[in-house]
């Protein structure tokens, strides 16, 4: 052990910010900071943003870490990188972009990705590749710039990702690691090269992509520019990591069999580890490389905690500003008025598809439904409802991931929605399991640091992380109280395949 390289930094970039962490060997961050870039969406289904700017904002951040943490560059092991998945650059035979980073967020393929699910292909591609069909995909977004950009297509000497961009600005060579490149919808899963099917599908030969390697990939040699930028030493290595998702699993110590991590922030996903790459045979789920023969299964879903943000803003904005009269937190207020309802809402199920929907079902058609309402429910029945309907959602997905890993012995959770003492318990009584809070908010930077640490040969693999997290506070399902919502969930699943062609004719209409 080099015991003169305290710390890994690791580089984190999300959608809104890129974060550095100093991470000592224990585990502990011992520093974080924050670089915001913005996210230009002149319209709903645009969501780009600029890779120069978030390149800069990745040496800023470390020159900003470094400052305010007075750490020594020789103090530093190594950089080791996170980044959003999904993301799709074009740049020219000297590597200058000729299109904005298009994010995953953008929707402009959605066609595409319908189209291609039509047709059958699609689903073969999902299975070789273990990225949904969906206009976040890279793979669709190619789909989308052939036919829409056809001069920037054929002028692109290379289609990236962020990541890619970063280390080729810094080291000049085009690599991807195996993580980030199983979530393009490109790479073959089992063999970890580019996809000859869905390769020939976007229209591309394998050299306008980067070389896959490996997720303990390091670069070094540092640019003198880079070196006077960022204050690091210029022999630092920089270790190319993996997708911000399976690091998300690792940071939160869900890598070993029977582990899942769940979060619910704005949306929401669960994820579990496997040691194979594994396809679902009804394209419920994703799969993708984390590192070292280990994969993440698991499924997003878009209505998480932002359809309790939509209930104390919409549907209960007079018991938001009650509970803000009353000096709390309105989530809080609101917490507490679902606590005056009996678990199930008596009878009252809220199907929380506001925004469409991802895992399991992949409907950007579904939307939201309160089924069962009576004279007798009252507000409080209806904001508790939303609570359950979003945990709901998640059992779907967990049924799901259960079906095809096995079952769950722990669910390690994280996100806004565990300040509630009352959402946790619901989602352990609804999955009928043991939930852990995580104190960790960090999972992806953290999962980032100890992936350096093992790419640097200072841990034998990455089951160890485990030492790393702590559990905050833990809740044990309630038998009875699972009995109850194994009725309510059996009629919500239930009624969304009911419903589903009529969201279909519903969304038809809205669209008018
Ligand atoms: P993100 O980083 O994805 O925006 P956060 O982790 O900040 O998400 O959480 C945002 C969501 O967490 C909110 O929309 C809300 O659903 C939930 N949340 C935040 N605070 C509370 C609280 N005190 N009680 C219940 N839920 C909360």
């Amino acid at each position: 052990m080099n015991n003169l390289k305290r710390y890994v930094i690791a580089a984190d970039m999300g959608t809104t910010s890129v974060k550095t962490l100093l991470v000592d060997r224990q585990g502990t961050v011992v520093h974080a900071h924050s670089v915001f870039y913005p996210m230009s969406t002149p319209s709903p289904e645009i969501a780009e943003q600029d890779p120069d700017q978030m390149a800069d904002a990745v040496l800023e951040g470390i020159r900003q870490l470094l400052l305010e943490s007075n750490a020594n560059a020789d103090e530093i092991l190594c950089v080791s990188f996170s980044a959003a998945m999904h993301s799709l650059l074009a740049v020219d035979d000297e590597g200058a972009p000729l299109t904005p980073l298009i994010t995953w967020a953008d929707n402009r393929s959605a066609a595409y990705a319908e189209e291609l699910k039509r047709s059958g292909r699609g689903k073969e591609i999902y299975e070789r590749t273990g990225t949904p069909i969906h206009p976040m995909s890279p793979l669709v977004k190619l789909l989308w710039l052939r036919e829409h950009e056809p001069e920037v297509f054929a002028k692109a000497g290379k289609f990236i990702g962020i990541k890619e961009y970063v280390f080729f600005r810094l080291f000049g060579s085009y690599v991807v690691d195996h993580s980030s490149a199983s979530a393009t919808g490109l790479l073959h899963m089992h063999t970890l090269t580019w996809d000859s099917l869905a390769l020939s599908t976007a229209g591309i030969g394998e050299d306008r992509l980067s070389k896959p390697v490996s997720a303990s990939h390091r670069e070094v040699g540092l640019p003198l520019w880079a070196v006077q930028r960022t204050g690091l030493a210029a022999d630092t290595p920089f270790v190319i990591g993996a997708a911000d998702g399976p690091l998300a699993n690792l940071g939160a110590g869900a890598v070993v069999p029977g582990s899942w991590a769940l979060t619910v922030g704005t949306s929401g996903a669960v994820r579990t580890t496997v040691s194979a790459p594994l396809a679902d045979p009804m394209s419920r789920l994703f799969c993708y490389a984390l590192a070292d023969g280990l994969w993440t299964v698991g499924g997003a879903i878009n209505n998480g905690g932002i359809l309790f943000r939509w209930t104390r803003d919409v549907l209960a904005t007079q018991e938001a500003e009650e509970g803000l009269r009353r000096g709390m937190d309105p989530y809080d207020y609101l917490t507490e008025l679902a606590h005056e309802v009996p678990p199930g809402s008596d009878g009252l199920i809220f199907l929380p598809y506001l925004l469409g929907e991802r895992s399991p079902y992949w409907n950007s058609n579904a939307r939201g439904v309160f089924f069962g309402l009576s004279m007798s429910h009252s507000k409080n029945h209806m904001i508790r409802a939303v609570m359950e309907g979003v945990v709901y959602g998640l059992h779907s997905v967990a049924a799901a991931l259960e079906e095809l890993t096995g079952s769950a012995t722990e669910v390690r959770a994280s996100g806004g929605f565990a300040r509630s003492p009352l959402w946790r318990q619901m989602l352990a009584d609804v999955l009928g399991k043991s939930v852990h809070v995580m104190d960790s908010v960090e999972s992806s930077g953290v999962g980032a640091a100890y992936l350096g640490l093992w790419a640097m040969g200072e841990v034998p693999d990455l089951t160890g992380i485990r030492d790393w997290t702590r559990v905050q506070d833990s809740h044990s399902p309630d038998p009875a109280t699972g009995e109850l919502y194994r009725e309510l969930t059996d009629q919500f699943d239930r009624l969304y395949e009911r419903l589903a062609p009529e969201f279909d004719v519903i969304a038809q209409f809205q669209a008018r």
